[in-house]
């Protein structure tokens, strides 16, 4: 049974850390290359997330979420790995990704009080296998 979040049977914590434990076996033998640069060692290497331009909370008092953050404009070297991410069954992006934000957080000191993931339809939910948000979500939430 899945939620809209997907984060019950392909996005619960014992399948993700299963994952990592298969990918890091994987990596043993293939190792991880940048999605930015190529480089070996890492799927975003520290040289292409230094590269990522900060951007300024967004803030709306007037709405029901008044403020937002994001660690990079939809662009470039993040746009490539929140694609691989969505699209080309990566979804060890997701943890660069979710301690990118998780490191945004923790620098800003702000408190959110509500970390959620973005809902994903149950049609792309079963064809993707899994909601990308909700395993960014688990990183923050480490
Ligand atoms: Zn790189």
């Amino acid at each position: 049974m899945r939620d809209s979040s997907g984060l019950s049977s392909t996005g619960s914590p014992l399948l993700f850390t299963f994952r990592q434990i298969a990918d890091s076996l994987i990596d043993l033998f293939f190792p991880p290359r940048c999605v930015g640069c190529g480089a070996r060692g890492s799927l975003l290497c520290d040289r292409c997330q230094a590269s990522l331009p900060s951007v300024e909370p967004i803030r709306d008092p007037r709405s029901a979420i008044t403020e937002r953050r994001a660690t990079a404009d939809f662009e470039g070297v993040s746009q490539q790995a929140i694609h691989r991410l969505k699209y080309e069954n990566q979804p060890r992006l997701a943890v660069p990704l979710g301690l990118r934000l998780a490191a945004e957080l923790r620098r800003s000191g702000w408190i959110p009080s509500l970390i959620t993931a973005a809902p994903l339809h149950e049609a792309r939910l079963r064809q993707r296998g899994y909601n990308q948000s909700a395993w960014c979500r688990q990183e923050i939430e480490r």
